[in-house]
């Protein structure tokens, strides 16, 4: 069997040209590109070679193997090298004054002889008329396109025993030339084809036009050096026309009744993949399918890239006709003779290659995934390059495709991307800014730990001498001198006390604590004026958290003292203990005199108070600020100072996790 059954890479991507257009997704009839972290990659087991990918890629970022060199190689070992071109070269050579220029040219590469695969087509056309004029055979499906022959062995392997067992025009001119100049010739094809490089042993290489302009490149060969030259024998006749579409009919001589739909002729993607599916359903009642898989061979992949379909047909046509003037039908009918004794028969395999269809489940499961839960969210939209959201679906499972490429799945990601990009930056502003307060409390802490340990010692010792003194003192007026010096010491002693408190770092001491006793508790050592009213209200399921008893009651008290500082002329102090599972909240809200804004900056830096010379320290709230910082908790303040706004009144709120540690 002359066919090649290998899996040979045909085209691969050039990665850093791939941009995430997926259009290669989209063109591959079989979809064999692999979507990986957004790039594509051609999957060489389900290629079949078509190069659509190719031909579709305007990036360049799909390529196919080339051969330029191996041949070049050759041509310059002596071997005995024989050309074939397909007869779509007028199409892509149209910068020669004549198209037979080109065989002047690859006489100049050192090929021994220059022939047409057209005269292959002229025998296979006669093939092909036999079978269809029997008609007592199948359905046939035409297997001179090697993509189709690989669509259908691959992905309807049940027809594989539709294809006609016939030879391309390629093997055929190739058997041929074999039989005509003998076995040691080595014979290149050179076409507008990629799927021919992997079609058959009996030709060395296939090469594309592309790769032939790059061999004249290399080797400096330029048209106007080189003579307008005939193509060797056999010559070619009307199997010429075979690369515009319909050429093979054309060239079998029957004149299909199209009104009976004996026979069906599809190209491209699309319309091969319909014609084919209707034929499997049964749909179709045609004797003879015709396929191709690109919109005729004129519009291969090999070709350069330019040009426009009806032009490249005409070119063809205009050179075919031409060529037909001169026609020597004599020496034609000789040939054709004389390659009667050619066997053009081949055969072919059923190679399964489809992948098992995931249930509808898993389906459902990536729609839902993608935010498609209802059947009006199935978009179809096609920007992923398949067909369908099903679809789409399909290859996510079997690993050929990612959820990033549905287009309104990504948006919609974006979209909530940014919205928390937007919190996160909220928050990340609370943080720099309560990073700024407590790099500012840290290093008054620093200073004031110093100077009250400084400080410490000589009140000490004037403590003491004044109380000494005191005892001794001889008249009233001294004793009530001394009794001052006594009450001022004790007062910086105080002071001092605190600052010590507030320098005091991360030593908490936790116990699980009733935080409901411990807030009743803190309200008997703080004295309440007659004309102040408390009230307490606890909406708590669990009172217990892990706390340091002893500084929270420091931080109570300093907040009820503040509250009831602020209600000279009587009010309302009120205590709420609510939970969450994880964290108890109390508020300490009084109907006081509230703070003023520009104030509300600066009431826990440490020293800040309003109050008169005496009576604030200004230390209360950055202690309160420091002991909930160390049980991981927060304080927040709220409060309104101008009455035309609503009651005044300011609550402070203190949130303490259970267990801080955790
Ligand atoms: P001090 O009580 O010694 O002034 P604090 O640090 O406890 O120091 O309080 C700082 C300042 O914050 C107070 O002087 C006062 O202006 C303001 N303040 C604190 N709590 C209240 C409150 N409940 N109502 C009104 N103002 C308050
Ligand atoms: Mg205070």
């Amino acid at each position: 069997m002359a066919h090649n059954s290998e899996i040979k890479q045909l085209v691969f991507t050039v990665k850093d040209l791939c941009r995430m257009c997926f259009t290669c997704v989209r063109e591959c009839p079989v979809k064999a590109i692999r979507i990986i972290n957004g790039q594509a990659e051609v999957v060489s087991e389900r290629c079949i070679g078509c190069g659509n990918c190719v031909r579709v890629c305007r990036q360049g970022a799909k390529n196919f193997v080339r051969n330029t060199h191996q041949v070049l190689d050759m041509l310059g070992n002596g071997k005995r090298m024989v050309a074939m071109v397909a007869p779509s070269f007028p199409a892509e050579f149209t910068e020669l004054d004549r198209p037979e220029r080109l065989v002047g040219m690859m006489r100049s590469l050192g090929f021994e002889k220059v022939t047409e695969v057209a005269f292959g087509a002229d025998l296979v056309a006669q093939k092909y008329r036999s079978l269809f004029l029997e008609g007592d055979h199948g359905a046939v499906i035409s297997s001179d396109c090697p993509a189709i022959v690989y669509y259908v062995e691959h992905y309807h392997p049940e027809l594989t025993h539709h294809l006609a067992r016939i030879v391309s025009p390629m093997v055929a001119a190739a058997r041929n030339l074999r039989r005509k100049y003998g076995d040691d010739i080595t014979i290149v094809f050179v076409g507008p084809c990629i799927a021919k490089k992997a079609e058959s042993d009996e030709v060395r290489y296939a090469i594309t036009f592309t790769e032939l302009r790059e061999m004249f490149a290399i080797k400096g060969i330029k048209a106007e050096d080189c003579e307008v030259s005939a193509f060797d024998p056999p010559l070619a006749g009307k199997g010429s026309v075979f690369p515009i579409s319909h050429g093979l009919l054309q060239n079998m001589g029957v004149t299909a009744d199209l009104t009976r739909g004996d026979v069906v002729v599809a190209e491209g993607r699309v319309n091969i993949k319909d014609a084919i599916n209707e034929f499997a359903n049964g749909a179709l009642n045609a004797r003879h399918l015709e396929l191709l898989c690109c919109e005729g061979c004129i519009m291969g992949p090999g070709m350069s890239p330019k040009g426009n379909k009806y032009e490249r047909r005409s070119q063809v046509s205009a050179y075919v006709s031409g060529k037909l003037e001169n026609f020597d039908q004599q020496a034609w009918e000789n040939e054709m003779a004389e390659a009667e004794a050619v066997d053009l028969s081949t055969s072919f395999a059923p190679r399964d290659r489809r992948m098992q269809r995931p249930d509808t489940e898993a389906i459902n499961a990536v729609l839902t995934k993608l935010g498609k839960t209802r059947p009006s969210d199935l978009l179809d939209c096609g920007a992923c390059g398949y067909d369908s959201c099903i679809e789409h679906a399909v290859a996510v499972l079997q690993g050929l495709a990612e959820d990033e490429m549905c287009l309104p799945y990504t948006i919609e990601k974006l979209h909530q991307s940014i919205e928390h990009l937007n919190l996160s930056n909220a928050e990340l502003a609370n943080a720099r800014e309560a990073l700024r307060q407590s790099e500012k409390l840290a290093h008054m802490g620093q200073l004031s730990a110093g100077i009250a340990h400084e400080l410490n010692n000589p009140l000490g010792v004037i403590t003491m001498y004044s109380n000494l003194l005191l005892d001794d003192a001889p008249d009233d007026q001294m004793r009530h001198d001394l009794q001052l010096i006594v009450e001022q010491t004790e007062r910086c002693r105080k002071i001092v006390g605190g600052l010590l408190n507030f320098a005091r770092k991360n030593q908490v001491r936790l116990m699980e604590t009733d935080v409901e006793k411990l807030v009743n508790r803190s309200l008997q050592s703080v004295v309440i004026p007659s004309n102040v009213s408390v009230e307490v209200e606890v909406e708590l399921t669990d009172p217990y958290a892990y706390i340091d008893a002893d500084q929270m009651m420091q931080a109570l008290t300093n907040l009820e003292k503040n509250a009831v500082e602020a209600m000279p002329a009587g009010g309302t102090l009120r205590l709420v203990l609510k939970e969450k599972p994880d964290e108890i909240t109390i508020s300490i809200c009084d109907t006081g005199t509230g703070i003023s804004p520009d104030n509300m900056d600066r009431i826990f830096t440490p020293f800040f108070t309003t109050k008169e010379v005496g009576k604030g320290t200004g230390l209360g709230l950055p202690l309160c600020y420091g002991i909930v910082k160390m049980h991981k908790g927060q304080i927040n303040v709220s409060s309104n100072n101008q009455p035309e706004k609503g009651p005044t009144g300011t609550t402070f709120t203190i949130v303490l996790p259970r267990k801080p540690l955790s």
